[in-house]
């Protein structure tokens, strides 16, 4: 059965009472609106763990857009009934209040690679992210922490603050799971209509093409996306649009592009 803990004391006095520090705990984060991406992480962390402990936390402090965070998709019992059907053995769901009990005064800024790509559409969203990550894994303390290649500047930007700030625990890349016509796994996905979730299949299909980075804006542009990066960077191909207002986010190694669209 999976237990659910709402508050970090009652978390760290379990630590203790179940003797986890002799166990290998994995951790998977993440905003909740689970879906078989979250799922895919989840299942790594328990075939690699004695423990697998999951976050379900809606972390304000990454949308500097009050509307993207207000229409975020939240359904905290469906997630808990995943939790128990993968066979999550902690679920850790704190309120806003219990993760921020000082407001957000002290914060993690990072000035390089935070800036570019998403970092440039989402001002601070960076910071919120690895501010709340560097809070999440000094409170499980695990031995693993699993992030998706689908959030690849995420991925990124966490590998380096666990090797800028010393901490012991190793980081799991687990690749993008994604539908049958291509299109990321997502937890916005939910919000586009019958058609649009038809159209977004474009946006991976094209991406995932070897047209040049100015092509692929320019057809994504005429079939009424709204783009706000299509671009390559160490050695893969990044890219973020907005379909009705809704944001999608991919990336592919460049490697892997395919010489016909799918
Ligand atoms: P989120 O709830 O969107 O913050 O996601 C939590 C974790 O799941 C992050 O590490 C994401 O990169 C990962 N994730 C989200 N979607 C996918 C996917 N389609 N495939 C693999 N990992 C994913």
């Amino acid at each position: 059965m999976t237990r659910c803990l709402h508050t970090v004391g009652a978390w760290r006095r379990l630590r203790v009472r179940a003797d986890l520090d002799n166990l290998e705990i994995g951790f998977v984060p993440t905003l909740g609106a689970l879906h078989r991406g979250h799922a895919s992480l989840i299942e790594r962390s328990l075939a690699q763990n004695d423990v697998t402990v999951l976050s379900v936390f809606l972390n304000p402090t990454q949308f500097s857009d009050g509307a993207d965070l207000e229409s975020y998709p939240a359904s905290f019992f469906a997630d808990r009934e995943t939790a128990e059907r993968l066979g999550v053995d902690y679920l850790f769901c704190p309120s806003s209040e219990e993760m921020y009990p000082n407001g957000y005064r002290y914060r993690v800024v990072e000035n390089e690679l935070s800036r570019s790509l998403c970092g440039e559409h989402r001002p601070g969203h960076f910071d919120g992210v690895l501010t709340v990550v560097l809070k999440l894994l000094h409170i499980i303390r695990p031995t693993r922490a699993y992030f998706g290649e689908k959030d690849f500047q995420q991925l990124e930007l966490v590998r380096g603050l666990v090797r800028d700030f010393f901490l012991d625990v190793a980081i799991v890349a687990c690749p993008t799971l994604r539908h049958e016509d291509g299109l990321a796994v997502s937890s916005r996905n939910a919000l586009l209509s019958r058609p649009q979730r038809r159209q977004a299949a474009l946006f991976a299909a094209l991406l995932g093409s070897r047209r040049q980075p100015r092509e692929i804006r320019r057809e994504l542009e005429a079939k009424g996306f709204e783009v706000e990066y299509i671009q390559d960077s160490t050695h893969r191909r990044f890219g973020a649009v907005r379909l009705g207002g809704i944001r999608l986010i991919d990336n592919v190694p460049l490697d892997s592009l395919m010489e016909e669209t799918r």
